[in-house]
């Protein structure tokens, strides 16, 4: 299972290419749900959040499209939202054991916005 680095990104580059991140984007922050956007590309949704890890960038506007598109008629930073309602959106990806990653994004907006 462990691989280096050089060949993570070489491969990311590949099976997940420039053009189809900004399509999975748009189609995200329309209201797509990422793992519909993906497998529009036949690609999981650990692909997207596997390039979010290493990639700041891809992560900052992945995060961003997922608030654009959320349902605005949702609760949103609570686990039944996420359970039920099966919303990934940084807030109710937060309320999940082990997402820090979302949950360090959502610090980093509220650092930026005070
Ligand atoms: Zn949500």
């Amino acid at each position: 299972m462990h691989r280096t680095t050089h060949w993570y990104r070489a491969n990311m580059d590949a099976v997940f290419p420039a053009r189809t991140r900004e399509h999975v984007l748009d189609a995200v922050s329309a209201g797509v749900p990422l793992d519909t956007a993906m497998e529009e590309h036949d690609l999981p949704d650990e692909v997207a959040y596997g390039r979010a890890r290493r990639d700041p960038t891809f992560r900052d506007r992945l995060y961003r499209a997922l608030m654009d598109g959320r349902d605005p008629n949702l609760r949103h930073g609570r686990c039944v939202t996420y359970a039920r309602d099966r919303c990934r959106c940084p807030e109710c990806q937060a309320t999940q054991p082990g997402c820090t990653a979302a949950r360090r994004w959502l610090d980093a907006q509220h650092a930026r916005a005070s």
